[in-house]
């Protein structure tokens, strides 16, 4: 069964998505300060078309991990991932989303993602990880080289062309 989970950016525009079951996270919800804006989307919330589900703490975990150290990615971005990850075991789900960052960390985990403004990203990035003292590359992110303590930046290894 096909279902969309909506972040902040979907949720501004759900009267555009066409789909019977919408998922979204109250963290994405909470960041919808608009009046009307919020009126829509709990208009949404009362007819059930939209359900707001908190996803579960391991689930949560696995997506904070998986999205590691990524400052651009806020609190609700790692628990609409978290929720993709749940509802992916039972359903075929899709994200909307416009953050880029969030396409780009589900691609790879391959999780299906549509923007609203965009029509998705065409190119995966994939990161590596570099400390700034030592010069070691890492596959996951850290904040702190374990070898000497540096800071470790990201830096994109390759770039491949999204398929599907
Ligand atoms: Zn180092």
């Amino acid at each position: 069964m096909p279902v969309y989970i909506l972040d902040s950016a979907g949720l501004f525009r759900i009267s555009l998505i066409n789909s019977e079951i919408m998922f979204t996270t109250n963290e994405a919800v909470n960041e919808v300060v608009n009046e009307n804006e919020k009126l829509i989307v709990n208009s949404y919330i009362k007819n059930s078309k939209l359900k707001v589900l908190e996803p579960q703490k391991d689930v949560l975990k696995l997506a904070l991990n998986i999205i590691g150290a990524n400052p651009k990615l806020a609190e609700a971005d790692i628990s609409i991932m978290a929720l993709a990850l749940q509802l992916g075991e039972k359903y075929d789900v899709t994200v909307i989303t416009d953050d880029y960052e969030l396409q780009n960390a589900l691609a790879l985990n391959n999780i299906k993602c549509k923007g609203i403004k965009t029509i998705g990203i065409k190119k995966i990035i994939q990161w590596t990880y570099r400390c700034t003292g030592c010069g070691r590359y890492f596959k996951r992110p850290f904040e702190i080289c374990p070898y000497c303590g540096s800071k470790v930046r990201r830096k994109p290894r390759k770039i491949k062309d999204k398929t599907g």
